[in-house]
């Protein structure tokens, strides 16, 4: 078996895992990505102006008014 051959193979094999790596790190952060959208889809509107607000806020960004859920 030549030397060469051995490294080269080497090489390979640890670039291998490191993609592999990153593709987990690609998928499981996927996986994680769904839900967060999922849960800021979750709107609230302004009873005075009608506006379409984010449920976290407290306040309308709009006219000011106090968000009510
Ligand atoms: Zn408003």
């Amino acid at each position: 078996m030549d030397a060469n051959n051995v490294q080269n193979r080497m090489q390979e094999i640890q670039k291998d895992q490191s993609f592999s790596n990153a593709l987990g790190k690609i998928l499981s952060g996927k996986s994680n990505y769904k839900p967060v959208i999922e849960m800021r889809k979750i709107e609230v509107r302004c009873k005075h102006c009608g506006i379409t607000l984010d449920e976290t806020m407290k306040f309308c960004h709009q006219c000011g008014t106090k968000v009510e859920k």
